[in-house]
């Protein structure tokens, strides 16, 4: 289905200008911005165009007048390519919703609040907050008089715009390519999937997925599902199908799974992989060979940082020995990484996961391993694009 109605919406300075302007000059849709059809309002109406005169205005004919105006607009516009900008309100997405159903998507852009007040005082508009006590008053008000929350909640796509416009825009290519990618990154402990995994989420901006760092966070929070993990990890054993299954349903569930994910260490059973199939469907599966030998060989050389998970090695080491480059906390073997365990993941890989290569057959991708981390993301780029 192509998309039609596009709405637009984000807090202060998270850029939904540079959104609809790109959706305007690359994809020539038309923009109707609400806080336009308001103004327009307010002067067929004699009345100022101020802040406070316009909130009264919304005030004055209650929260839906302002998306039922916009939806009479775009019933006359009779036009397939609309973006609607400036929604404030839940109600004035959930009324052109009601409407246009399925031919309505909503973006919504989010950016850090200091980025954003950043944005604000450069742009220094008549009106923006000038300091940041100011700012964080309309954010509030944002929150709690326009229900900011309860609107994103609606989201289909989240556009994560913290960084140059150049990024922007790409996120915005790959909503209007609406191309899913629901990745699977396949591939025996130590062939550099997580590295890889990092790389392929930075450049097309979805999330990486990897259900062994999510245990392990669980256990280092001291989760119930932490408590039921650590015993079946620190063995170097497969936690059961059930516990993982509902691990990574609910994760892919979120909304930074909308345009799509990378799953790194799942599925690694036939099990897994067949209940993925009935909840999702996965676009391409990236296998990384490498031999036993290679994977014990980099294994055991592996430190990763007790704090912010970085990962050092035979190739990557750190400047420091013993030592995180980039958080300066300790580094430190895994009990899994242990010469016994590893031998025991990796029969486990062998006999558990390659059923999981044949199920997705018609998808999967074979890589070498063997080759560098930039030769290998050249290749998966290739796949990808
Ligand atoms: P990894 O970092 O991916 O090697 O995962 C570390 C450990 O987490 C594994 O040895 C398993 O005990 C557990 N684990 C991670 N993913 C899964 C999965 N899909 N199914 C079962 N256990 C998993």
């Amino acid at each position: 289905m192509s998309l039609k109605i596009l709405a637009v919406t984000g807090r202060i300075g998270s850029g939904k200008n540079s959104v609809e302007d790109y959706l305007r000059d690359k994809y020539e849709y038309k923009i109707i911005n609400m806080a336009d059809v308001l103004r327009q309002m307010a002067k067929e109406e004699g009345c100022g165009l101020d802040r406070q005169s316009l909130q009264n205005l919304r005030k004055k004919y209650g929260n839906t007048f302002l998306a039922e105006k916009t939806v009479k607009i775009i019933e006359w516009l009779n036009d397939n390519k609309i973006v609607i900008g400036s929604m404030r309100r839940p109600e004035d997405f959930l009324i052109p919703k009601q409407k246009f159903n399925d031919n309505i998507k909503l973006i919504v852009i989010e950016a850090r609040k200091d980025v954003r007040f950043q944005r604000i005082k450069k742009r220094g508009r008549e009106g923006d907050p000038k300091t940041i006590k100011e700012f964080e008053t309309q954010e509030k008000k944002d929150e709690e008089i326009f229900e900011f929350k309860k609107i994103f909640s609606y989201a289909d796509y989240v556009i994560d715009n913290n960084g140059t416009l150049d990024d922007l825009h790409k996120q915005i290519d790959k909503i209007m390519r609406e191309k899913k990618m629901n990745i699977i990154l396949i591939g025996p402990q130590g062939s550099g999937k997580g590295t890889q995994a990092k790389m392929i989420s930075e450049k097309y901006s979805i999330p990486h997925i990897s259900t062994g760092d999510l245990f392990r966070d669980a256990i280092k929070r001291g989760t119930a599902l932490g408590a039921k993990a650590e015993k079946y990890i620190n063995q170097g054993i497969l936690v059961p199908d059930e516990i993982v299954i509902n691990l990574v349903k609910e994760r892919i569930s979120k909304h930074d799974c909308k345009t799509g994910f990378i799953l790194d260490g799942f599925p690694r059973t036939l099990s897994q992989a067949k209940m993925l199939d009935s909840i999702v469907k996965i676009n391409c599966v990236l296998n990384i060979n490498i031999n036993d030998s290679v994977s014990i060989a980099r294994l055991s050389s592996r430190r990763q940082c007790r704090k912010c998970g970085e990962i050092y090695g035979k190739e990557v080491k750190p400047k420091i020995e013993g030592r995180c480059d980039k958080c300066k906390s300790e580094l430190y073997q895994r009990d899994d990484d242990k010469p016994e365990a590893i031998k025991k993941r990796l029969e486990i890989y062998h006999r558990q996961t390659i059923p999981v290569l044949k199920y997705y057959k018609s998808v999967v991708h074979d890589i070498n391993g063997k080759q560098t981390v930039e030769k290998i993301f050249e290749e998966i780029f290739g796949i990808l694009e």
